[in-house]
């Protein structure tokens, strides 16, 4: 009972950071002298250049910067759906207005 400890060597498996289910994008530029990796492609970015700023559910400290042809790239094919977008796919909670309006469906 003593001096035991059950526990594993605290690794947790985890399965994976959990995907954004939408991402903040603004267009960014700065004159900074920084490059950043790309999230989509992993090439190097440089902050001059035209890029878009990627903020998982508005989660500013894990904002990415990407390159706008990539963004765009990405949106075509349905990825990084905007929190509006990503609303819409989500089923409707009953809500006060629906019973207002008296709709159940
Ligand atoms: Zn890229």
């Amino acid at each position: 009972m003593e001096g035991e400890s059950t526990e594993s060597d605290g690794v947790v498996e985890a399965t994976g950071p959990g995907d954004p289910r939408w991402w903040t994008l603004r267009r960014a530029q700065s004159f900074k002298p920084v490059s950043y990796a790309c999230p989509l492609c992993s090439l190097q970015l440089h902050a001059m250049t035209d890029h878009v700023l990627l903020t998982p559910e508005g989660d500013s400290e894990r904002r990415r910067h990407a390159h706008a042809a990539c963004v765009r790239v990405a949106r075509a094919k349905g990825r990084l759906p905007s929190r509006a977008e990503w609303e819409v796919t989500q089923p409707r909670a009953p809500g006060r207005l629906e019973r207002l309006f008296g709709r159940s469906r």
